[in-house]
């Protein structure tokens, strides 16, 4: 915690003192919209989208926002700038605001609580790119459809990716009550087979994650040297793939080597989702 760099409401504390009221509605209930990125040189990556984003999840829990973009984009600057460290990650919360009584009646809160998380990014761990990391299913029990809101209420996320661990796997896949794969817990989920890249249609209850929609605008530029395509998958799909990854912000392209125990191809980092890092990183430096 000593090493977060934390902006409350305009107000920028070292970790160990950064303070939120119980109060709040994000604590009381999850009230709340949040974004994460990270910095390239000291710029942070994509932030009016992500700020867009943050709106429109805000927009699709009916959370007024009393800050505007402009407050927030100006307010992670400034924390940024006041951090000693050369690249960091950043989290964007913004919650309905402090109750004024126990209730879940929106009416009883107050202006919006704007927190802003800022930690030196640490490069991703040298054994992913040598070995990949594995995977399993977790079901998901409440029916979804569309793009997700980005909430503070990541239950289910939370016991997938406790479960995985469980198993002594990375991460879990998590599966729509149809019975598609949706994304991972924290990422976007991605196969390659027979020369083409899949992922899941943000329909079936998946995040429009910044780095996915990246993969898109560069097949639109003619960057990748294989066509991506939209489509429903199922867990099948998933453990027959050549080449498997998951993408986040913080974490680029992640390659995924074993499902359920199971190898995906030699059961080593794929060729292809090696380049794609390569030029994914490229593009967006
Ligand atoms: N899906 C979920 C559920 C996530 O929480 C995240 C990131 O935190 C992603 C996908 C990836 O989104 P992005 O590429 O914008 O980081």
């Amino acid at each position: 915690m000593k090493d977060f760099l934390i902006n409350i409401n305009g107000q920028i504390h070292n970790g160990p003192e950064a303070r939120i009221s119980v109060f709040d509605r994000g604590f009381l209930y999850g009230d709340s919209v949040y974004e994460s990125t990270r910095t390239f040189n000291r710029k942070p990556f994509r932030i009016h989208q992500h700020i867009d984003r943050l709106f429109l999840s805000a927009e699709k829990i009916s959370l007024l926002p009393t800050y505007s973009k402009e407050q927030i984009l100006s307010e992670v600057l400034k924390t940024i700038k006041a951090s000693p460290c050369s690249d960091l990650t950043i989290r964007i919360v913004l919650t309905r605001g402090t109750n004024t009584d126990l209730g879940l009646d929106t009416d009883l809160s107050g202006d919006n609580n704007l927190i802003i998380f800022t930690k030196e990014i640490k490069p991703n761990p040298a054994w992913w790119l040598t070995d990949g990391v594995s995977m399993i299913f977790y079901q998901k029990k409440i029916e979804v459809s569309g793009s997700l809101p980005k909430t503070g209420n990541y239950q289910e996320n939370i016991l997938g990716n406790r479960e995985a661990h469980q198993q002594k796997a990375y991460d879990a896949f998590m599966i729509n009550t149809f019975g598609f794969v949706t994304e991972g817990t924290t990422s976007n989920a991605w196969i390659i087979k027979d020369g083409t890249l899949y992922t899941p249609p943000l329909s079936d209850g998946v995040l429009d994650g910044l780095t996915r929609k990246t993969l898109f605008e560069m097949a639109k530029r003619q960057k990748l040297s294989l066509p991506l395509v939209e489509k429903r998958l199922t867990p099948e799909d998933f453990k027959n793939a050549d080449e498997c990854f998951i993408t986040s912000t913080t974490r680029n392209i992640v390659p995924v080597t074993k499902i359920e125990e199971r190898n995906i191809g030699p059961g080593i980092p794929g060729r292809i989702t090696l380049e794609l890092l390569r030029i994914y990183l490229e593009f967006v430096n």
